[in-house]
């Protein structure tokens, strides 16, 4: 248990910001672990409870199904998600964060942005590693799933598109509201601009976060606001408050989001 707190405390990806949970989705699965909402007709929403609502998304289309991610401690997760969508699921990791990894080992193999390995400790993930690309499509039958390359939060953080559908899947590139940046903020701005760009072409309308609690969407105006704010960080017209966290010592809060850095981002 020590080392699980410890592991949530080094790896979280939201800190100082409690999930409520305003869902009006219909629960279709509960146990201690997990909680699955429907979203819509092919779509669910899992949440975990040990790192504010850490969210997993089972997309299903008529041949096949994925899973983004995979929480912190759910175990049986793969069967879960199974057992909903009635065939095989792929598992695709956003990024290498600890509370979206946790059940990783249920699957033989995985889907994950190659810049994100080095998170992964050593010798972590013990099946086959598939390396996402840029522009990639999962066909699921009927359904698309494109995969959009968003570093910022963590190098290899990745987006997920449903272009046909008009949303998304952002896990943490834009901060579920709370957003670490572990690279630096010209990154994090170079991605909400690129993003920008295919909210505009696609018509897409809301991303889901990765820490999901019922009314925290990512929107077009979100994406705008998180790289209006880095960029305002990097112009000096930005000034932070100090925050007591020894790796996010900076932290600005406007327009509904804090984003949270260090020296070392401001770049
Ligand atoms: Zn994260």
């Amino acid at each position: 248990m020590k080392h699980l707190t410890a592991l949530v405390i080094a790896l979280t990806c939201s800190i100082s910001s409690f999930a409520q949970s305003n869902f009006k989705e219909k629960t279709v699965f509960k146990n201690n672990d997990v909680e699955f909402r429907q979203l819509d007709e092919h779509t669910w929403h899992g949440n975990g409870n040990l790192v504010f609502n850490e969210s997993v998304y089972l997309i299903e289309g008529s041949k096949s199904a994925i899973l983004i991610d995979a929480g912190t401690k759910i175990p049986g997760l793969k069967k879960i998600a199974e057992d909903l969508v009635k065939k095989p699921v792929t598992l695709i990791i956003s990024h290498g964060h600890g509370d979206h990894i946790g059940e990783m080992n249920e699957w033989d193999e995985l889907w994950i942005n190659a810049a994100d390995e080095a998170i992964l400790a050593e010798g972590a993930y013990k099946g086959k590693k598939h390396y996402l690309t840029d522009g990639q499509v999962f066909d699921l039958g009927g359904r698309e799933i494109e995969v959009v390359f968003t570093p910022g939060h963590t190098p290899g953080s990745t987006t997920f598109i449903d272009k046909d559908n008009h949303y998304g899947f952002s896990s943490d590139a834009f901060g579920s509201g709370n957003l670490l940046v572990f690279t630096n903020l010209s990154t994090e701005l170079a991605s909400c601009q690129r993003m920008e760009r295919f909210i505009k072409n696609y018509g897409i309308q809301y991303f889901y976060p990765g820490h999901y609690w019922g009314d925290n969407l990512e929107t077009a105006q979100r994406v705008e606001d998180v790289g209006a704010i880095c960029e305002g960080i990097l112009n000096g017209l930005l000034t932070p408050a100090k925050s007591e966290d020894k790796r996010f010592p900076y932290v600005v809060e406007l327009k509904g989001v804090k984003i949270n850095y260090g020296p070392a981002e401001i770049r």
